[in-house]
């Protein structure tokens, strides 16, 4: 893995490019972290970075749950004895990190599926965060950006930046793998609409180079927007005849030529029942029992 660098985005708001970008506030030498990369290693380089700087890493802000995003959580804690604050529905899997491949697979999990992408360390969260609030003294906005996971958060820094953690894909991204992991569908659709609405800010999505325009970051959300209306048309399509989740599974890999492994099989196949979910409450499709199987059909 490449050297860990240290970017300004302007003001006290700092980030660590990579697959998972690091975000960090300095308020007169005390770091808070916003997220901490996917896995050990990740947080040996940020711990480097802070204390090649003299800095305290005061606190870990994790805007969600997920292995990549948590990875770096239990070397920084052990390292710094610092705070991890997170939202009160991903505490859970942020402490019990093997919540993640159940959650996923959704049963008990196979060995293939408890590896470093889908499973963190354990780590122990002290502060529990709500949209809304501010933290503390440091002036940090917490905001609520649900839809990708449970109860995912966004932080706004005093000086204009906000991370925006997995509330939207790059391009780049959207064109390899179409299928982005999703969990509620109407809740991440309408944090699109609330991002459209955020002017005069940089927006640094975690998967994603910062939109430091209102256009860049309209057209990456209009991006985002297109490939959801698309999935929800092919699958439309997939389930004019009756299909079961495992064979629309399948059907969405051919169509899209996705390669399957036992960690993508877990990740798109959570995400094509929360596309069934969201589109039988639309009334776009319905169940229906046939040879002992529970099939999806077009409405
Ligand atoms: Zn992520």
């Amino acid at each position: 893995m490449a050297d860990f660098l240290l970017e300004e985005l302007g003001g006290r708001t700092y980030y660590i490019p990579g697959p998972v970008n690091i975000g960090l506030y300095v308020d007169e030498g005390n770091v808070y972290l916003i997220d901490s990369g996917n896995d050990k290693d990740a947080g040996r380089k940020v711990g480097k970075i802070i204390r090649e700087r003299g800095w305290n890493l005061e606190m870990i802000i994790n805007t969600h749950s997920n292995a990549d995003h948590i990875g770096g959580n239990q070397f920084l804690q052990k390292s710094f004895s610092c705070r991890i604050g997170a939202s009160q529905k991903e505490i859970p899997f942020i402490e019990y990190p093997e919540f993640e491949p159940m959650f996923l697979w959704g049963g008990y999990p196979h060995r293939k599926i408890e590896h470093k992408f889908l499973q963190a360390q354990p780590s122990h969260v002290t502060d529990v965060l709500a949209a809304g609030q501010t933290l503390g003294d440091s002036g940090l906005g917490i905001v609520g950006l649900p839809g990708h996971f449970i109860d995912m958060i966004g932080i706004n820094t005093p000086d204009g930046i906000l991370f925006a953690a997995d509330a939207l894909f790059s391009e780049h991204i959207i064109n390899k793998y179409h299928i982005f992991y999703l969990f509620d569908l109407e809740q991440f659709l309408s944090t699109l609409n609330y991002l459209d609405q955020c002017t005069g800010r940089i927006i640094v999505p975690s998967h994603a180079l910062p939109a430091e325009s209102r256009e860049d970051l309209h057209a990456l959300i209009e991006i985002n927007r297109n490939k959801i209306a698309e999935i929800c048309q092919v699958i439309e399509n997939i389930c004019k005849e009756p299909k079961s989740p495992d064979e629309i599974i399948a059907d969405i890999c051919s169509w899209y030529h996705l390669e399957m492994s036992s960690a993508q099989y877990v990740l798109i196949g959570s995400t094509v029942r929360s596309y069934l979910g969201y589109l039988e409450k639309k009334e776009r499709i319905r169940t229906i029992p046939e040879a002992y199987m529970m099939k999806w059909l077009s409405t």
